[in-house]
């Protein structure tokens, strides 16, 4: 890079090198982002990524760092953290930046009155990581919610709006994963109903997730999906190993937490990261993890998983630097 564009890069507001991912992400895992920006503005964001083009480095979006697992040996380019934050009720809808918290918008719905949301209060990170990932949990999802999106497309260098149906929204899936965009906002809509009440949902909802899942503890959520299947015979050889509720039969869906556990999973552990012996589908760090011990753990989940009951767990969790 010559000095120029160093200095082009260094004038970038916010600008820090070397900066401990681990501070970012709900891990607490990762090494350092060569350099780092938080942009608080949507230009400021398009023109971070053009600097490092011009640099001929490598630039990454994230949020709130809830659903990454970055590489122990950092990432070599320009982490560039969504800080754009402004939020409106209208009505039944709700226009918000990418920046802004998931959780909050959730309250701030119920606080309008508006019901169909509560769902998300627990969900960590921002919408633009929402978004990207279909977050969902409980019986909702974001694309029950969302009517569209605002983005900056990489391909053409086109500021666009998206609707629902051109989102492609699926299970953990979006058409953000396989054109690469910006997320900049959306537009949610939500039905009028009761404060008081989807106060009390999320209230009940909050404390379901803290009985069932390790709250308060270093990790990234569920790290794999759940395994969707069409037809009974692709579950043959975990059926002819352990009797499959007949709700997962009924929803053709098999948790991935369950399968861990099924597989004598639970507590297991490689250095200081261990598969939670509350929730198969969390690995939590310990304090002083690294990435290597969770790849690791992963790949002796997936394994042990493939070889008892024949069926391959993907991951949910995004890796960075690897
Ligand atoms: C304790 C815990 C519980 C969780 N529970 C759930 C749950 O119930 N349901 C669920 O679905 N998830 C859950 N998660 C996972 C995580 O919270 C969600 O995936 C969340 O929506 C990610 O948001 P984020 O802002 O943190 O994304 P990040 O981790 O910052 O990024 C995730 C991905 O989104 C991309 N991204 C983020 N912002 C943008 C943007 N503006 N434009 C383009 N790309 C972007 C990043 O590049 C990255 O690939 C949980 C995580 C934890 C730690």
């Amino acid at each position: 890079m010559t000095n120029d564009l160093y200095l082009e890069l260094k004038s970038l507001p916010g600008f820090v090198e070397n900066e401990p991912m681990a501070k970012h992400t709900n891990f607490r895992i990762g090494g350092v982002a060569r350099y780092y920006v938080v942009a608080s503005t949507k230009e400021a964001c398009i023109h971070a990524i053009e600097v490092a083009e011009r640099a001929g480095i490598a630039w990454y979006v994230y949020g709130g760092g809830s659903n990454l697992l970055v590489a122990d040996k950092g990432f070599d380019g320009l982490m560039i953290q969504v800080g754009f934050r402004s939020m409106e009720v209208n009505g039944e809808e709700i226009v918000c930046d990418a920046g802004v918290i998931t959780a909050l918008v959730a309250r701030k719905a119920a606080e309008a009155g508006l019901a169909g949301f509560e769902w998300a209060a627990g969900v960590p990170g921002t919408i633009g990581g929402a978004i990207y990932g279909n977050a969902g949990c409980y019986g909702g999802e974001m694309k029950d919610a969302i009517v569209s999106v605002d983005a900056y497309r990489l391909s053409d260098r086109q500021c666009v709006t998206l609707t629902n149906a051109e989102c492609g929204f699926g299970y953990r899936e979006s058409h953000f994963k396989k054109d690469r965009h910006i997320i900049f906002g959306c537009t949610l809509r939500l039905v009028p109903g009761d404060a008081k009440a989807s106060l009390q949902r999320i209230d009940e909802i909050n404390a379901k997730r803290k009985e069932k899942q390790p709250l308060g503890e270093s990790g990234a959520g569920c790290m794999f999906k759940n395994v969707e299947f069409a037809d009974v015979s692709e579950i043959a050889q975990l059926q002819s190993e352990v009797d499959v509720p007949a709700s997962m039969i009924a929803s053709k869906t098999i948790g991935a937490g369950w399968l861990i556990d099924h597989a004598g999973l639970l507590g297991r552990r490689i250095g200081n990261i261990e598969v939670s012996p509350k929730h198969g589908n969390f690995l939590i760090n310990h304090g002083g993890g690294t990435a290597d011990e969770v790849a690791q753990l992963v790949s002796i989940c997936q394994m042990e998983v493939r070889n008892r009951f024949g069926i391959r767990l993907q991951t949910e969790v995004q890796f960075v630097g690897w």
